[in-house]
């Protein structure tokens, strides 16, 4: 397989006039239709067809592709139209702490969220503890009311990990890698954690151990067994996934790590093995 792509100052300056986003809108708006270059032309509003073919050009391969037909939008140009849309690189978007009804999982007192420079943080005014502080697009935020806002958060965190740890960047498709790393994100008060990493853009999806056992169908069954939904409540309201009271790291070399879900009278321990959770064994 190759691939040749531009060079990104190369791609963003091709992109860096109005005529050519326009362009992009108007073959976006025909739905994988081919556009001739008299109807593009008349639809974007430029009068001068030597002009208009030279916008053309530039966005020619990667943007948009020329086929008997007419033009076309790529896989390429439909992401640059959708991220200008939904304002990627432009929206400003905030809001002042407010109480959500998700719980602290230290004291479980209800939780005050706030949004700023597209960082959702979590606060417990009982114990002055910060719970989560994580990035979240301003995209995300602009068409939903603060609790709207957290819960699409909580979704999009499932749906993050959830590809990344079926081996699919969720920021651009790429194929993505685990591992253990002792680079811990603030909120996990963990020594290390699980770290996904893309390798197309480079991304990485960091999780704990409590967080990604709860993917597990065999950890999914025990809560069941236990009249819990495993899908219940808020990641971030389990101890399991933030506090490390339930992880223990047995051996950094190679890794090892047991984390605990004790239910009733029972406790479902699943063990880590590199990125993998090897064996999951219920003690009665
Ligand atoms: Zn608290
Ligand atoms: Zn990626």
């Amino acid at each position: 397989m190759t691939s040749e792509g531009l060079a990104p100052p190369e791609a963003f300056g091709r992109l860096a006039d109005a005529t050519r986003l326009d362009v992009l809108r108007e073959l976006d708006a025909a739905q994988e239709r081919s556009v001739s270059f008299s109807d593009l032309r008349a639809r974007v509003g430029v009068d001068d067809s030597g002009q208009f073919n030279y916008h053309l050009s530039r966005l020619r391969p990667h943007f948009a592709e020329k086929g008997a037909d007419g033009y076309r939008l790529t896989a390429a140009g439909r992401q640059v139209v959708r991220a200008v849309a939904a304002g990627r690189f432009t929206a400003d978007v905030s809001f002042d702490a407010f109480e959500h009804e998700s719980r602290c999982h230290r004291c479980e007192t209800s939780l005050r969220v706030s949004y700023r420079d597209e960082r959702l943080l979590f606060q417990c005014p009982a114990c002055d503890h910060e719970v989560l502080d994580v990035g979240f697009p301003a995209s995300g935020a602009r068409e939903r009311t603060p609790e709207q806002v957290v819960d699409a958060f909580a979704r999009f965190s499932y749906h993050r990990v959830a590809g990344a740890r079926d081996g699919v960047c969720p920021d651009c498709w790429g194929p993505t890698d685990g591992r253990v790393t002792d680079r811990v994100p603030p909120a996990v008060d963990e020594p290390a954690a699980v770290v996904f990493e893309c390798a197309v853009c480079e991304g990485v999806v960091v999780v704990s151990f409590g967080g990604l056992a709860v993917y597990d169908n065999r950890v999914r069954r025990f809560h069941r067994d236990h009249c819990v939904d495993p899908n219940d409540g808020y990641y971030w309201e389990r101890p399991q996934c933030l506090s490390g009271e339930y992880t223990a790291v047995e051996s950094a070399d190679p890794w090892r790590v047991t984390v605990e879900f004790p239910l009733d009278d029972e406790v479902c321990r699943g063990r880590f093995d590199g990125s993998d959770l090897v064996t999951v064994d219920v003690e009665r």
